[in-house]
Protein backbone atom coordinates (compact mmCIF):
# COMPACT_ATOMS: atom_id res chain seq x y z
CA UNK A 1 0.00 0.00 0.00
CA UNK A 2 1.30 3.42 -0.69
CA UNK A 3 1.79 6.22 2.03
CA UNK A 4 -1.19 8.18 3.01
CA UNK A 5 -0.52 11.36 0.64
CA UNK A 6 -3.17 13.75 2.76
CA UNK A 7 -0.53 16.38 3.34
CA UNK A 8 -1.31 17.13 7.15
CA UNK A 9 -1.29 21.36 6.79
CA UNK A 10 -1.94 21.83 10.20
CA UNK A 11 1.18 19.85 11.74
CA UNK A 12 3.15 20.80 9.31
CA UNK A 13 2.41 24.97 9.80
CA UNK A 14 2.70 24.27 13.64
CA UNK A 15 5.73 22.71 13.21
CA UNK A 16 7.13 25.99 11.03
CA UNK A 17 5.75 28.04 13.67
CA UNK A 18 7.85 26.25 16.51
CA UNK A 19 11.36 26.25 15.03
CA UNK A 20 10.19 30.33 14.59
CA UNK A 21 9.77 30.44 18.07
CA UNK A 22 13.27 27.97 19.31
CA UNK A 23 14.79 30.33 16.78
CA UNK A 24 14.09 33.92 17.54
CA UNK A 25 13.52 33.62 20.93
CA UNK A 26 14.97 33.47 24.36
CA UNK A 27 14.36 29.76 26.01
CA UNK A 28 15.75 30.19 29.21
CA UNK A 29 13.22 27.47 30.88
CA UNK A 30 16.43 25.59 33.56
CA UNK A 31 14.64 22.03 32.30
CA UNK A 32 14.89 23.07 28.75
CA UNK A 33 17.60 22.87 25.78
CA UNK A 34 17.94 22.36 22.31
CA UNK A 35 19.18 18.74 21.10
CA UNK A 36 21.27 17.91 18.56
CA UNK A 37 19.90 17.54 14.80
CA UNK A 38 21.99 13.57 15.31
CA UNK A 39 19.61 13.06 18.60
CA UNK A 40 16.75 14.36 16.77
CA UNK A 41 17.23 11.89 13.58
CA UNK A 42 17.59 9.39 15.69
CA UNK A 43 14.23 9.98 17.58
CA UNK A 44 12.78 10.28 14.03
CA UNK A 45 14.34 6.49 13.13
CA UNK A 46 12.54 3.49 11.95
CA UNK A 47 13.34 2.76 15.84
CA UNK A 48 9.91 3.81 16.50
CA UNK A 49 8.39 0.57 14.74
CA UNK A 50 9.96 -1.61 17.14
CA UNK A 51 8.40 -3.46 20.03
CA UNK A 52 11.24 -5.23 22.49
CA UNK A 53 9.67 -6.05 25.69
CA UNK A 54 12.07 -6.87 27.15
CA UNK A 55 16.16 -6.45 27.91
CA UNK A 56 18.78 -7.20 25.21
CA UNK A 57 19.20 -11.19 25.09
CA UNK A 58 15.78 -11.75 26.99
CA UNK A 59 13.07 -9.77 25.04
CA UNK A 60 9.21 -11.04 23.95
CA UNK A 61 9.25 -10.56 20.92
CA UNK A 62 11.32 -11.71 17.55
CA UNK A 63 13.12 -9.39 15.50
CA UNK A 64 15.65 -7.71 18.14
CA UNK A 65 18.52 -8.12 16.58
CA UNK A 66 19.80 -4.82 15.58
CA UNK A 67 17.57 -3.15 18.88
CA UNK A 68 19.46 -5.11 21.25
CA UNK A 69 22.67 -3.69 19.96
CA UNK A 70 20.86 -0.54 19.83
CA UNK A 71 20.33 -0.89 23.70
CA UNK A 72 23.34 -2.45 24.47
CA UNK A 73 25.29 1.06 22.96
CA UNK A 74 23.43 3.06 25.46
CA UNK A 75 23.95 1.40 28.41
CA UNK A 76 27.79 0.58 27.78
CA UNK A 77 28.47 4.40 26.97
CA UNK A 78 25.97 5.63 29.57
CA UNK A 79 28.03 3.40 32.02
CA UNK A 80 30.92 4.27 30.92
CA UNK A 81 30.70 8.16 30.83
CA UNK A 82 28.99 8.11 34.33
CA UNK A 83 31.30 5.29 35.88
CA UNK A 84 28.19 3.27 37.40
CA UNK A 85 28.01 -0.53 37.37
CA UNK A 86 24.50 -0.86 35.77
CA UNK A 87 22.46 1.43 33.57
CA UNK A 88 18.48 1.12 32.87
CA UNK A 89 18.07 3.70 29.70
CA UNK A 90 14.43 2.33 29.24
CA UNK A 91 12.12 4.91 31.21
CA UNK A 92 10.34 7.18 28.91
CA UNK A 93 10.76 10.36 31.62
CA UNK A 94 12.61 11.37 34.58
CA UNK A 95 9.19 10.96 36.56
CA UNK A 96 9.05 7.15 35.04
CA UNK A 97 12.75 6.34 36.90
CA UNK A 98 11.93 7.52 39.62
CA UNK A 99 9.17 6.07 40.49
CA UNK A 100 10.64 2.38 39.03
CA UNK A 101 13.31 2.81 41.76
CA UNK A 102 10.77 3.24 44.29
CA UNK A 103 8.87 0.51 43.66
CA UNK A 104 12.32 -1.31 43.61
CA UNK A 105 13.72 -0.61 46.97
CA UNK A 106 10.67 -0.09 48.74
CA UNK A 107 7.30 -1.30 50.32
CA UNK A 108 3.64 1.16 50.36
CA UNK A 109 3.84 3.17 53.17
CA UNK A 110 8.05 3.27 53.60
CA UNK A 111 9.70 5.92 54.80
CA UNK A 112 11.73 8.51 52.62
CA UNK A 113 13.32 11.74 53.06
CA UNK A 114 13.23 14.16 49.99
CA UNK A 115 14.07 17.77 49.83
CA UNK A 116 10.36 19.79 49.79
CA UNK A 117 9.26 20.98 46.90
CA UNK A 118 8.73 24.67 48.06
CA UNK A 119 12.29 24.34 48.56
CA UNK A 120 13.63 23.17 45.21
CA UNK A 121 12.45 19.45 45.49
CA UNK A 122 10.39 17.58 42.55
CA UNK A 123 6.97 16.45 42.34
CA UNK A 124 8.22 12.90 42.31
CA UNK A 125 10.03 13.62 45.91
CA UNK A 126 6.80 12.93 47.81
CA UNK A 127 4.21 15.24 46.59
CA UNK A 128 0.64 14.58 47.80
CA UNK A 129 -0.73 14.88 44.18
CA UNK A 130 1.93 12.73 42.73
CA UNK A 131 2.19 8.82 43.54
CA UNK A 132 5.11 8.83 44.84
CA UNK A 133 3.44 11.11 48.02
CA UNK A 134 0.24 9.04 47.57
CA UNK A 135 2.21 5.91 48.15
CA UNK A 136 5.17 6.70 50.37
CA UNK A 137 5.73 8.43 53.82
CA UNK A 138 7.97 11.49 52.64
CA UNK A 139 9.36 13.35 54.50
CA UNK A 140 10.44 16.92 52.95
CA UNK A 141 13.64 18.69 54.62
CA UNK A 142 14.85 22.01 53.71
CA UNK A 143 16.95 25.01 52.72
CA UNK A 144 18.07 26.98 55.84
CA UNK A 145 16.60 29.75 56.51
CA UNK A 146 19.60 31.90 56.67
CA UNK A 147 21.35 30.81 53.34
CA UNK A 148 18.82 29.39 51.52
CA UNK A 149 21.14 26.60 51.22
CA UNK A 150 20.71 22.45 52.03
CA UNK A 151 21.94 22.18 55.60
CA UNK A 152 23.20 18.78 56.14
CA UNK A 153 22.82 18.66 59.91
CA UNK A 154 19.17 19.19 59.45
CA UNK A 155 18.90 16.59 57.25
CA UNK A 156 20.70 14.38 59.27
CA UNK A 157 18.66 15.49 62.51
CA UNK A 158 15.51 14.61 60.44
CA UNK A 159 17.30 11.12 59.80
CA UNK A 160 17.64 10.13 62.82
CA UNK A 161 14.23 10.85 63.82
CA UNK A 162 12.20 9.53 60.38
CA UNK A 163 15.07 6.40 60.23
CA UNK A 164 13.79 6.56 56.62
CA UNK A 165 14.26 3.18 54.30
CA UNK A 166 15.74 6.03 51.53
CA UNK A 167 17.59 9.36 51.21
CA UNK A 168 16.47 11.28 48.25
CA UNK A 169 19.10 13.91 47.19
CA UNK A 170 18.85 16.05 44.13
CA UNK A 171 16.76 18.89 42.65
CA UNK A 172 14.56 20.90 40.52
CA UNK A 173 15.04 23.93 41.68
CA UNK A 174 17.71 24.50 43.48
CA UNK A 175 21.15 26.61 42.32
CA UNK A 176 23.67 25.02 44.26
CA UNK A 177 26.57 22.68 43.73
CA UNK A 178 24.67 19.17 45.42
CA UNK A 179 27.72 17.43 47.67
CA UNK A 180 26.86 13.64 47.17
CA UNK A 181 29.37 12.49 49.99
CA UNK A 182 27.47 14.16 53.10
CA UNK A 183 24.28 12.70 51.84
CA UNK A 184 25.99 9.06 52.13
CA UNK A 185 27.40 9.86 55.63
CA UNK A 186 23.84 10.86 56.46
CA UNK A 187 22.71 7.74 54.67
CA UNK A 188 24.54 5.45 56.30
CA UNK A 189 24.40 6.57 60.13
CA UNK A 190 20.95 5.32 59.78
CA UNK A 191 21.19 2.40 57.63
CA UNK A 192 19.54 3.95 54.83
CA UNK A 193 19.27 3.59 50.60
CA UNK A 194 20.76 6.46 48.70
CA UNK A 195 19.22 7.91 45.69
CA UNK A 196 20.58 10.96 44.11
CA UNK A 197 18.01 12.61 41.27
CA UNK A 198 20.27 14.13 38.98
CA UNK A 199 17.59 14.88 36.83
CA UNK A 200 18.84 19.05 36.24
CA UNK A 201 22.71 18.71 36.26
CA UNK A 202 23.20 15.67 34.59
CA UNK A 203 24.50 17.19 31.77
CA UNK A 204 27.17 19.04 34.54
CA UNK A 205 28.27 16.03 35.98
CA UNK A 206 29.10 14.36 32.78
CA UNK A 207 31.12 17.51 31.61
CA UNK A 208 32.80 16.90 35.02
CA UNK A 209 31.94 20.80 36.37
CA UNK A 210 29.76 19.21 39.38
CA UNK A 211 30.56 15.90 41.47
CA UNK A 212 29.61 12.55 40.18
CA UNK A 213 27.11 11.07 42.36
CA UNK A 214 27.47 7.77 41.45
CA UNK A 215 30.63 6.41 43.50
CA UNK A 216 28.11 8.01 47.02
CA UNK A 217 24.61 6.11 45.75
CA UNK A 218 23.36 2.75 45.60
CA UNK A 219 20.97 4.68 42.47
CA UNK A 220 20.84 7.90 40.33
CA UNK A 221 18.14 8.51 38.55
CA UNK A 222 18.17 11.51 35.32
CA UNK A 223 16.18 12.67 32.30
CA UNK A 224 18.34 12.88 28.86
CA UNK A 225 16.19 16.25 27.35
CA UNK A 226 17.76 18.48 30.29
CA UNK A 227 21.57 19.90 30.25
CA UNK A 228 22.44 16.28 29.20
CA UNK A 229 20.94 17.32 25.83
CA UNK A 230 19.45 14.58 24.38
CA UNK A 231 16.20 13.05 23.27
CA UNK A 232 13.38 13.35 26.38
CA UNK A 233 13.43 11.05 28.51
CA UNK A 234 14.79 9.25 31.43
CA UNK A 235 17.96 7.02 32.85
CA UNK A 236 18.52 4.61 36.02
CA UNK A 237 21.99 3.98 36.96
CA UNK A 238 22.64 1.60 39.76
CA UNK A 239 25.34 -0.82 41.97
CA UNK A 240 25.46 -4.38 40.42
CA UNK A 241 23.50 -5.52 43.57
CA UNK A 242 20.28 -2.96 42.46
CA UNK A 243 20.26 -4.20 38.87
CA UNK A 244 17.90 -6.55 39.32
CA UNK A 245 15.46 -5.40 41.05
CA UNK A 246 15.26 -2.01 39.11
CA UNK A 247 14.97 -3.67 35.69
CA UNK A 248 12.17 -5.87 37.01
CA UNK A 249 10.64 -2.32 38.05
CA UNK A 250 10.80 -0.45 35.11
CA UNK A 251 9.52 -3.45 32.70
CA UNK A 252 7.30 -5.16 33.85
CA UNK A 253 6.82 -2.70 36.90
CA UNK A 254 6.10 0.71 35.36
CA UNK A 255 6.19 0.23 31.82
CA UNK A 256 5.50 -1.49 28.76
CA UNK A 257 7.63 -1.75 25.78
CA UNK A 258 10.59 0.23 25.56
CA UNK A 259 10.53 3.47 22.79
CA UNK A 260 13.89 1.83 21.26
CA UNK A 261 14.22 5.19 19.28
CA UNK A 262 14.29 7.09 22.28
CA UNK A 263 17.41 4.74 23.46
CA UNK A 264 19.21 5.23 20.07
CA UNK A 265 18.70 9.51 20.62
CA UNK A 266 19.81 8.80 24.52
CA UNK A 267 22.63 6.52 22.67
CA UNK A 268 24.07 9.64 20.35
CA UNK A 269 23.47 12.08 23.33
CA UNK A 270 25.74 10.01 25.48
CA UNK A 271 28.03 9.66 22.85
CA UNK A 272 28.26 13.77 22.46
CA UNK A 273 28.16 14.14 26.21
CA UNK A 274 31.96 12.65 26.57
CA UNK A 275 33.24 14.75 24.09
CA UNK A 276 35.84 17.52 24.96
CA UNK A 277 33.38 20.04 23.14
CA UNK A 278 31.08 18.90 25.98
CA UNK A 279 33.55 19.70 28.86
CA UNK A 280 33.25 23.43 27.25
CA UNK A 281 29.38 23.65 26.73
CA UNK A 282 29.04 22.73 30.66
CA UNK A 283 31.73 24.93 32.03
CA UNK A 284 30.16 27.64 29.95
CA UNK A 285 26.52 26.96 30.68
CA UNK A 286 27.58 27.41 34.60
CA UNK A 287 29.72 30.55 33.81
CA UNK A 288 26.77 32.15 31.71
CA UNK A 289 24.36 31.14 34.83
CA UNK A 290 26.94 33.22 36.79
CA UNK A 291 27.18 36.22 34.38
CA UNK A 292 23.83 36.24 33.76
CA UNK A 293 22.78 36.17 37.78
CA UNK A 294 25.71 39.48 38.74
CA UNK A 295 23.75 41.18 35.98
CA UNK A 296 20.76 40.31 37.17
CA UNK A 297 21.33 41.25 40.98
CA UNK A 298 22.97 45.15 39.09
CA UNK A 299 19.38 45.30 37.69
CA UNK A 300 17.85 45.15 41.58
CA UNK A 301 17.27 41.57 41.68
CA UNK A 302 17.65 39.58 44.69
CA UNK A 303 19.04 36.31 43.85
CA UNK A 304 17.72 33.35 46.38
CA UNK A 305 20.86 32.07 48.20
CA UNK A 306 22.91 35.13 46.52
CA UNK A 307 24.05 33.80 43.48
CA UNK A 308 24.13 30.18 41.59
CA UNK A 309 26.76 27.44 41.24
CA UNK A 310 24.93 25.51 38.56
CA UNK A 311 22.99 25.88 35.15
CA UNK A 312 20.22 27.71 37.05
CA UNK A 313 19.09 30.67 39.56
CA UNK A 314 15.91 31.63 41.39
CA UNK A 315 15.30 35.42 41.26
CA UNK A 316 13.04 36.95 43.90
CA UNK A 317 10.92 39.88 42.72
CA UNK A 318 10.40 41.24 45.28
CA UNK A 319 13.62 43.29 45.57
CA UNK A 320 12.98 44.77 42.07
CA UNK A 321 9.28 45.36 42.44
CA UNK A 322 7.03 45.15 45.82
CA UNK A 323 4.01 44.11 43.46
CA UNK A 324 5.63 42.24 40.65
CA UNK A 325 4.49 38.57 40.56
CA UNK A 326 6.00 35.59 39.05
CA UNK A 327 2.47 35.03 37.23
CA UNK A 328 3.22 38.56 35.80
CA UNK A 329 6.19 38.86 34.94
CA UNK A 330 6.73 35.07 33.17
CA UNK A 331 3.18 36.32 30.90
CA UNK A 332 4.46 39.55 29.92
CA UNK A 333 8.43 38.23 29.56
CA UNK A 334 6.75 35.51 27.24
CA UNK A 335 5.40 38.86 25.37
CA UNK A 336 8.82 39.74 24.86
CA UNK A 337 10.01 36.63 23.53
CA UNK A 338 12.00 35.61 26.67
CA UNK A 339 10.98 32.16 28.16
CA UNK A 340 11.06 31.27 31.51
CA UNK A 341 8.77 30.22 34.29
CA UNK A 342 7.31 31.34 37.50
CA UNK A 343 8.74 29.16 40.88
CA UNK A 344 8.32 29.55 44.49
CA UNK A 345 10.93 31.47 46.31
CA UNK A 346 12.06 29.38 50.09
CA UNK A 347 9.23 30.30 52.13
CA UNK A 348 7.11 32.40 49.61
CA UNK A 349 4.46 34.00 50.42
CA UNK A 350 2.29 34.03 47.40
CA UNK A 351 0.65 30.73 46.22
CA UNK A 352 2.49 28.28 44.06
CA UNK A 353 0.60 29.40 41.08
CA UNK A 354 1.24 32.66 41.54
CA UNK A 355 4.65 32.97 43.23
CA UNK A 356 7.16 35.62 43.88
CA UNK A 357 9.95 34.48 41.78
CA UNK A 358 11.57 33.52 38.85
CA UNK A 359 13.50 30.21 38.00
CA UNK A 360 15.65 31.11 34.84
CA UNK A 361 18.10 28.62 33.47
CA UNK A 362 21.61 28.59 30.72
CA UNK A 363 21.66 25.59 29.13
CA UNK A 364 19.65 26.11 25.93
CA UNK A 365 21.50 29.99 25.14
CA UNK A 366 24.57 28.49 25.82
CA UNK A 367 24.01 25.46 23.21
CA UNK A 368 23.05 28.21 21.08
CA UNK A 369 26.48 29.85 21.41
CA UNK A 370 25.87 32.76 23.76
CA UNK A 371 28.07 33.53 26.11
CA UNK A 372 29.17 36.49 28.98
CA UNK A 373 28.17 39.81 26.76
CA UNK A 374 24.73 37.99 25.66
CA UNK A 375 24.38 37.52 29.31
CA UNK A 376 24.49 41.31 30.31
CA UNK A 377 22.13 41.88 27.45
CA UNK A 378 19.31 39.55 28.75
CA UNK A 379 19.41 40.99 32.14
CA UNK A 380 18.85 44.07 30.55
CA UNK A 381 16.20 43.45 28.07
CA UNK A 382 14.31 41.38 31.44
CA UNK A 383 14.86 44.33 33.77
CA UNK A 384 13.30 46.62 30.66
CA UNK A 385 10.19 44.57 29.93
CA UNK A 386 9.63 44.35 33.78
CA UNK A 387 9.89 48.20 34.11
CA UNK A 388 7.66 48.68 31.51
CA UNK A 389 5.38 45.90 31.59
CA UNK A 390 2.39 48.38 31.05
CA UNK A 391 3.14 49.52 27.90
CA UNK A 392 2.01 47.14 25.20
CA UNK A 393 4.44 49.43 22.73
CA UNK A 394 7.65 49.32 24.64
CA UNK A 395 7.24 46.03 25.31
CA UNK A 396 6.87 45.02 21.47
CA UNK A 397 9.57 47.02 20.62
CA UNK A 398 11.72 44.89 23.20
CA UNK A 399 10.52 42.27 21.51
CA UNK A 400 12.15 43.30 18.04
CA UNK A 401 15.64 43.78 20.51
CA UNK A 402 15.49 40.31 21.57
CA UNK A 403 14.46 39.01 17.80
CA UNK A 404 18.07 41.02 16.87
CA UNK A 405 19.59 39.39 19.75
CA UNK A 406 18.42 35.83 18.96
CA UNK A 407 19.47 35.96 15.51
CA UNK A 408 22.80 35.39 15.31
CA UNK A 409 22.78 32.39 17.55
CA UNK A 410 19.40 30.51 16.01
CA UNK A 411 20.28 26.66 16.79
CA UNK A 412 17.91 25.11 14.05
CA UNK A 413 18.59 28.23 11.03
CA UNK A 414 18.20 25.59 8.55
CA UNK A 415 14.83 24.35 9.46
C1 LIG B 1 12.57 17.16 35.49
C2 LIG B 1 12.72 16.37 36.73
C3 LIG B 1 12.16 15.10 36.87
C4 LIG B 1 11.15 14.52 35.92
O1 LIG B 1 11.42 14.50 34.61
P1 LIG B 1 10.24 14.25 33.53
O2 LIG B 1 11.01 13.77 32.36
O3 LIG B 1 9.57 15.56 33.35
O4 LIG B 1 9.32 13.22 34.08
C5 LIG B 1 12.45 14.36 38.00
N1 LIG B 1 13.24 14.87 38.96
C6 LIG B 1 13.77 16.10 38.88
C7 LIG B 1 14.63 16.60 39.99
C8 LIG B 1 13.51 16.91 37.77
O5 LIG B 1 14.01 18.14 37.73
Amino acid sequence: MPWPTLPDDDIVRLTEAEVIRQNTALQLIASENFASPAVMRATGSVFTNKYSEGYPGRRYYGGNQVVDEVEELARTRVCALFGADHANVQPHAGANANMAVYQALLEPGDTVLGLSLDHGGHLTHGSPVNSSGLMYNFIGYRVSESDERLEMDAVAELAAKHRPKLIVAGATAYPRTIEPEPFRKVADEVGALLMFDAAHIAGLIAGGVHPNPVPFCDVVTFTTHKTLRGPRGGCILSTSEHAAAIDKAVFPGQQGGPQEHSIAAKAVAFAEASTEEFKVYSAQIVANASALAEALAGEGFRLVSGGTDNHLMLVDLRSFDEELTGKEAQIVLDEAGITLNRNSIPDDPRSPFVTSGLRIGTPAVTTQGMKEPEMAEIARLMAATLRQRTDAAAVASLREEVRNLCEPFAPYPEM
